[in-house]
């Protein structure tokens, strides 16, 4: 019998995220990280050579054919982040009250309080008042003076600044383009290499999502693309944002620099809620298992961080500092997985009303609304009125037989993803007939891809189900599986709920 992913088909359904890096590049921790329950892999594109990403790409690419697993690949775009240029002996200390100047050029003197960055117009943008955070938001200092190409800073916060660290102006409105030379480099290996996500740092509106997606159109790249939500700005246009993007990122750490970090938890809730409505997937990210960096066991807050994030709807956690650099790679992994575990069993235990509800338990989609009373919500084409009636309806037939397992054959995506989004207790198999949209669908909670010959006809599709299920020991006789099948181009019209009796 062929490996099943996770050894556990069906238990957790909420998706896992893993930055690849050091810690994790060799193929076996990669292996054994897919073993414990990673679905997607992020290659971050802010770290590493490009040279490093293709070793980590073929070899995700072949651990996904020896397991017979569908693995997505998001590659991070480092996006327009403004760093400190070269600081003289690479550290500054910055005590309270002192002064420094930023300016366009790094001081030809190399005096280290003479700060220059990646932004050449940053001291003119800048307004006297203004405050500019350094190292993560841990030194802060307010524009006290400003002329044409500097600015005179005075440290409110001190700490230690060193050579290339981010800079953040909460709030900042910089001309800074969204996609940046380096981007665009990036993007050329990218043209060799296939992946199923781009994802797209420091989104403040839905125009930068839409100038990528002409920029691989251009190149003829097919990634979908995750808009990641670190910006105050972002949030003001986050419908929009949400409406272009093919998925979203709660990037929760320049998030928790740009905002004060009491507001990420409500704005983490608020965004996952949005992304529920458009049916768009959601990865929570950063810091979730911070502590297993160095530790092989998580802190109370933060399992209690990641159970959460899957009770406010989240389609997928990440793992970013742990699994990349951290010491405990594949530990991480499958900490995480029970974690998602036990928060899915939570969940549904409180969907029968067996325990308190999550706190958004009334904004959920419900199961099965009424005819003619179609729960459906419009937003730039991902929401279709007779996929969501069709979805309810076999989510809520599943409920009621109690199914063994959903089966959706979807051409697209679009009706495994609407699926996924009603959170049915029965595991979804999700059958494709493009491999990039099969891998694609690693990202969606509870769903798990599967190639479909391409021109499989009904009887096929049923006997492929019916022996993917048997190989796995997933049904008995006597078991309900409720199969949907959605729209495709050669049949746009017509959808289709069978419900079939395993003898
Ligand atoms: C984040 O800021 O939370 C994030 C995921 O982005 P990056 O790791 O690229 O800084």
């Amino acid at each position: 019998m062929r490996p099943v992913h996770k050894e556990q088909f069906g238990k957790v359904r909420t998706k896992i995220v893993a930055t690849v890096g050091p810690a994790s590049s060799d193929p076996k921790v990669l292996r054994a990280m897919v073993e414990a329950g990673v679905d997607v892999f992020r290659l971050n594109f802010s770290h590493g050579t490009h040279a490093e990403h293709t070793a980590q790409y073929a070899a995700i690419r072949r651990i996904g054919e020896e397991l017979d697993v569908r693995l997505a690949i998001l590659q991070d775009l480092c996006g327009p982040k403004i760093r400190l240029g070269e600081i003289p002996g690479g550290v500054v200390s910055c005590d309270y009250g002192a002064e420094f100047l930023l300016t366009s050029k790094p001081d030809p003197a190399g005096d280290p309080r003479h700060l220059s960055s990646t932004h050449a117009e940053l001291p003119a943008e800048l307004a006297v008042g203004q405050t500019v955070l350094f190292a993560d938001g841990t030194v802060a200092m307010d524009v006290i003076a400003q002329a044409t190409d500097q600015v005179r800073l005075r440290v409110t916060l001190p700490g230690l600044i060193r050579s290339h660290q981010g800079i953040n102006i909460p709030g900042g409105n910089l001309s800074v383009a969204s996609l940046t030379e380096k981007d665009r480099t990036d993007l050329d290996w990218t043209a060799a290499h296939p992946v199923e996500y781009l994802g797209l740092s420091f989104v403040r509106e839905a125009e930068d999502i839409a100038a990528l997606r002409r920029e691989l159109k251009s190149r003829r790249i097919g990634a979908r693309i995750v808009a990641k939500i670190e910006k105050r700005q972002a949030l003001l246009n986050l419908d929009a944002i949400i409406g272009e993007a093919d998925a979203v990122m709660v990037a929760r750490g320049d998030l928790g620099v740009e905002l004060d970090v009491t507001r990420v938890p409500a704005v983490q809730k608020r965004i996952i809620a949005a992304c529920r409505e458009a049916r768009v997937p959601v990865i929570t990210a950063t810091q979730m298992l911070n502590s297993m960096e160095s530790s092989s066991r998580p802190t109370r807050a933060e399992a209690t961080d990641v159970f959460n994030a899957v009770l406010d709807g989240t389609d997928a956690v990440m793992l970013s500092g742990e699994t990349a650099i951290g010491q405990y790679p594949v530990e991480s992994v499958a900490t995480m997985s029970r974690i998602a575990a036990e928060a899915e069993s939570y969940e549904f235990a409180a969907n029968r009303g067996e325990s308190p509800a999550p706190w958004h338990g009334d904004e959920r989609p419900r199961p099965g609304p009424g005819p003619g009373e179609p729960r459906v919500v419009a937003r730039a084409g991902q929401v279709r009125p007779t996929t969501e009636s069709v979805v309810a309806a076999a989510s809520l037939i599943s409920r009621r037989l109690n199914a063994a397992l959903l089966a959706v054959v979807t051409h697209s995506g679009r009706t495994a993803l609407a699926l996924s989004k009603q959170r049915n207790p029965a595991p979804t198999l999700a059958l494709a007939g493009d491999p990039e949209t099969a891998r694609a669908m690693a990202l969606y909670w509870g769903v798990t891809p599967y190639p479909l010959p391409e021109l499989a006809d009904h009887q096929q599709r049923r006997a492929i189900i019916q022996e993917w299920c048997q190989a796995r020991g997933l049904v008995a006789p006597g078991d309900r599986v409720v199969i949907l099948r959605g729209t495709s181009p050669d049949d746009p019209t017509h959808n289709e709920i069978e419900v079939r009796e395993i003898s």
